[in-house]
């Protein structure tokens, strides 16, 4: 009895948290978008449904019960989970997800990613393909340079970036397995692409970072980004590229990165 009581409480508690929380910040025709920021590291985490099929993909979830029971309150059918790339914060959720197809770029291997995973994509850097949820069709473009194997989704009204390009910058290049030069291929990429798609599709990033104007929007415009992104502006001009001063940084993290290439060159 006191074990149902309890059960019935976190129940509630967990509904009352997805209603209180789980945020549709976007509804067109054919999806809708779910975001919210969960974790301490600022993490942004998006949930794509087709509501025709009631399909939907989770994206770097970090709390795998939390989504399911968004899913579960809203009848969606979680079909897959999509990591722009393997670091802890962005993965941290698949271990509760491992009965959905669980993706991940091939090239995140290189930075030790054994899984859980349970799907690959294998396309090569700076190229795309093109894969479904439901009748919702998404562009997988494969943009390492944060990691060997990150990448970006682009479809259906939104672009999610994760630790690519995040709204005001892009993301470090410093950690085991990151290239500032691949960065730079990548972002250039990117941009060529985000001047092609309408102006009003919305970019959803993988951490929500506050912008030069003090401004912490989880989202904002393609054509504000194209003219308000740092990284951007500094892509075709070797001296303002190499001046930005968030490609690396002096910290635990990038000291870890440095034991870690020490490693794998002994190995
Ligand atoms: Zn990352």
């Amino acid at each position: 009895m006191i074990f149902t009581e309890r059960h019935h409480l976190e129940v509630m508690r967990s509904i009352a948290l997805v209603s209180e929380m789980a945020e549709i910040i976007l509804e067109t025709a054919k999806m809708l978008v779910l975001q919210e920021q969960l974790g301490e590291w600022d993490n942004l985490n998006h949930l794509l449904v087709c509501k025709d099929s009631n399909k939907a993909v989770v994206i770097d979830p970090f709390f795998s019960k939390y989504w399911l029971e968004v899913c579960e309150k809203h009848g969606f059918e979680l079909e897959q989970v999509w990591l722009t790339h393997s670091h802890w914060d962005h993965a941290k959720g698949v271990d509760g997800l491992t009965d959905k197809q669980v993706w991940v770029h091939t090239l995140e291997s290189e930075r030790g990613w054994d899984g859980p995973s349970n799907q690959e994509w294998t396309h090569e850097a700076n190229s795309f393909i093109t894969q479904n949820v439901g009748e919702l069709e998404f562009e997988i473009h494969t943009t390492p340079g944060h990691t060997p194997g990150h990448v970006t989704f682009i479809g259906e009204g939104v672009v999610v970036s994760g630790d690519c390009m995040f709204l005001g910058r892009c993301g470090r290049t410093d950690l085991f397995g990151g290239d500032v030069n691949a960065q730079r291929s990548s972002l250039l990429h990117l941009r060529s692409k985000l001047q092609e798609i309408p102006g009003d599709w919305i970019v959803l990033p993988g951490h929500q970072y506050a912008l030069e104007d003090g401004s912490n929007p989880r989202w904002i415009t393609v054509n504000q980004l194209l003219s308000d992104n740092q990284a951007l502006q500094a892509l075709d001009d070797d001296n303002a590229w190499n001046s930005l001063e968030f490609l690396a940084f002096d910290d635990n993290l990038a000291e870890k990165a440095r034991r870690e290439r020490a490693r794998a060159q002994q190995d």
